[in-house]
């Protein structure tokens, strides 16, 4: 642009003052960010500059020598007839606000000024427009209004003040949250809001603001105009001026009472619920302890009985209570475990022993015990030295190898693996029973859980496989279920060597 100023310049040396004129009209035309048309009074378009080609999309020569209406929309054919009348009185329009059509079929709303041109005469010939776009106006007016819709109807106070604390807006929310009209709280200080000994959090906000830093969620009280103390959630940004200069901070004011009382009453409510899980968990450790003592002497006695009796049916009966005493005896050892673990008193040795012949026990028992099923043993190694609780976890092993018996009616075949890894050993128990669904494995090992299924009728109190879970992690091992609903588990546990 310099370079053809200078050339301009340098040819303007030898043109008249109205040559010189001329030619600096047309470098303003030529130049303008404005489009610039002129046509004849009958519509004939006789000059388009090059704002007006990107503007409209035509180049200058598709739109010189065509009528005017090649921009207009047809429905406003009729504002082209008005504006000649005009013009042909020697009237001069203003800032005319319209739409006018692209190439394209684009709408772009524009203003435009519209002024006559006279011949040398003075007669008038035709007509120049000065074309303004405002799509970028309208968008920004567009916006200002979608903002401020949502200020109107934001739930949360929208507020705004100077540097010095002077409130310079107040939405309805405000007005709602805090009893003070917008004509009551503008112009006003802050601290028309801020009780009196919160008042230094003022100076902290505006002393992160100033610096340029965002407030968020800072949770405080607020009073309102009737006196009373709303618990609120701030956050707190600068308002920067065009040229980055901060001059305010906005607000936004979120009332948590509602939060806050949901909060307080899930706390209350979660005491109260700890409260009672401590006295049912005391209850068990206590009845527990208390069935004890009779069961041991029960089991006494029937044990002498047993001796005595020689009668067949008799020594039966006798025989069936000894065992149904025994597994209550288990049930009852069972829930002072649990009560053990809750009270943090469960105790466990830490004593060298070869799991191989706990495993082997373990099977030899349950064997026994129920001579319909094949208990199948595999393992590669005989001894195996490892540090921990021999009799818990035998209790581990009975557990799993009593459900293995009890959730797999009608089949007769159990299998137990042992293998030896890198750094810990693997027992694994699988049967080939009734499965357990994929919902469940997650809560399987949880206290008290027991799956809910119709078709097994197996009485039991859901912390056998919990007291597992307890004894296998503190003896930092893994436990976990492979399973397919209908087909069989496998129970796996590793012990850390
Ligand atoms: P209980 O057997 O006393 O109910 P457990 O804690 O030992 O308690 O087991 C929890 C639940 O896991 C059982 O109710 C049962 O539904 C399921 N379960 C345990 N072992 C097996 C298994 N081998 N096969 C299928 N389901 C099992």
């Amino acid at each position: 642009m310099k370079n053809d100023a200078g050339s301009i310049q340098a040819k303007t040396e030898d043109l008249s003052p109205a040559e010189e004129k001329q030619a600096m009209l047309s470098a303003i035309v030529a130049t303008s960010d404005d489009a610039i048309i002129s046509k004849t009074l009958k519509g004939i378009i006789t000059s388009w500059n090059p704002a007006a080609e990107r503007l409209f999309g035509y180049p200058e020569k598709e739109a010189v020598g065509k009528h005017i209406s090649l921009i207009i929309p047809p429905d406003r054919i009729g504002e082209e007839e008005m504006i000649i009348n005009g013009i042909s009185r020697g009237e001069r329009i203003s800032h005319f606000e319209t739409i006018r059509m692209a190439r394209d079929g684009r709408m772009i709303p524009i203003s435009v000024s519209i002024s006559p041109i006279l011949s040398n005469k003075g007669l008038i010939i035709g007509a120049s427009k000065i074309v303004r776009d405002l799509t970028d106006r309208i968008k920004a007016v567009e916006k200002e209004g979608v903002l401020a819709a949502i200020i109107n109807t934001s739930d949360d106070a929208i507020l705004s003040k100077t540097l010095e604390g002077i409130i310079t807006s107040w939405n309805p929310a405000a007005v709602k949250m805090f009893g003070y009209t917008e004509t009551e709280a503008v112009g006003q200080h802050i601290s028309l809001i801020i009780p009196s000994d919160r008042i230094e959090e003022e100076a902290y906000i505006i002393n992160e603001v100033s610096k340029g830093n965002k407030i968020d969620h800072f949770q405080t009280l607020r009073r309102a105009k009737n006196g009373m103390l709303i618990p609120i959630s701030l956050s707190v940004s600068p308002i920067v001026d065009d040229r980055g200069k901060i001059i305010g901070a906005s607000k936004i004011a979120r009332d948590i009472s509602a939060e806050q009382a949901l909060q307080q009453e899930t706390e209350r409510l979660y005491g109260q619920l700890k409260k009672l899980n401590a006295q049912k968990d005391e209850f068990i450790g206590l009845a527990s302890h208390e069935l004890k003592t009779p069961l041991t002497s029960i089991n006494g006695y029937l044990q002498i009985l047993a001796q005595q009796i020689t009668e067949g049916r008799n020594k039966m009966f006798v025989l069936k209570c000894l065992q149904q005493v025994t597994r209550l005896s288990s049930l009852v050892e069972d829930l002072l475990d649990v009560s053990r673990i809750e009270a943090g008193k469960l105790r466990f040795a830490n004593e060298d022993f070869n799991i191989c012949e706990v495993v082997a026990d373990a099977v030899d028992l349950i064997s026994h015990a129920n001579d319909s099923y094949r208990v199948t043993l595999h393992s590669s190694v005989g001894e195996y030295k490892i540090k921990g609780d021999a009799h818990r976890i035998e209790q581990v092993l009975v557990n799993l190898l009593t459900n293995a018996i009890r959730y797999s009616p009608g089949t007769n075949h159990i299998e137990v693996y042992l293998d030896l890894e890198t750094d810990k050993v693997k027992i694994g128990i699988k049967d080939f029973g009734i499965g357990i669904a994929k919902g469940d494995l997650d809560s399987i090992f949880s206290r008290y859980y027991r799956v809910d299924d119709n078709n097994i009728q197996a009485a039991g109190l859901g912390i056998g496989l919990y007291l597992c879970y307890e004894i296998v992690t503190r003896h930092k091992g893994n436990i976990w279920v492979e399973s397919i609903h209908g087909k069989g588990s496998t129970f796996w546990f590793t012990l850390p060597c």
